[in-house]
C-alpha cells in the first residue's frame, strides 16, 4: 500500500510505503505554531519507506535536533523528523492525498489542549510528549 501527500502548491511531493505505524494528534505550542493550527494531526512512518517525488523541502531546526520541514515555494509544512525519534518520518496527516484516511488513535501533549478546542473522542490522552517513556514511539518498524 502507499500513501501520498503534498504541499498548497504540489511542488513538494512524498509517498511511503507499507504500514503508518501510529497516528495522533500533538497539542504542543511548537506544533501550533509551525501550523497556524489549534492541534495538529501526525503520522508517523519508517524514513526507511518514505521518500520526498518532487521538489526536496526546505528544512527549519525548531530547537535542538529538531528538524521541521516546508515547502520553499508555499511555505505549508510537510515534515518532521528528530534526532530522539531516529529512523522515523512524521507526516501531517492533512497534507495526505486523502486526509479522510486519517485513523488517529491517541493523543499527545493533551495537557496544552486550548481551552476553546471542542474534541469529543474516546482516543487515548497523553498529558505530555511520549518521547523517552514507556510508550516512546521512537521504534520504527
Ligand atoms: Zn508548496
Ligand atoms: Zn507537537
Amino acid at each position: 500500500m502507499k500513501t501520498k501527500g503534498h504541499c498548497l502548491c504540489k511542488s513538494v511531493t512524498w509517498e511511503f510505503e507499507g504500514a503508518i505505524t501510529w497516528q495522533c494528534y500533538c497539542h504542543c505550542d511548537d506544533c501550533r505554531r509551525n501550523c497556524g493550527a489549534p492541534v495538529v494531526a501526525w503520522l508517523g512512518v519508517p524514513l526507511k519507506h518514505f521518500s520526498w517525488t518532487g521538489n526536496k523541502p526546505e528544512t527549519f531546526e525548531s530547537s535542538a535536533g529538531v528538524y521541521r520541514h516546508f515547502c520553499g515555494n508555499c511555505g505549508s509544512p510537510v515534515g518532521f523528523e528528530a534526532d530522539h525519534y531516529e529512523g522515523g518520518m512524521h507526516r501531517y496527516a492533512a497534507s495526505m492525498e486523502n486526509p479522510s484516511d486519517f485513523q488517529p488513535t491517541f493523543h499527545v501533549n493533551y495537557g496544552s489542549k486550548l481551552h476553546w478546542l471542542g474534541l469529543a473522542d474516546e482516543l487515548e490522552k497523553h498529558g505530555s510528549t511520549l518521547a523517552h517513556s514507556d510508550k516512546d514511539l521512537s521504534a520504527y518498524r
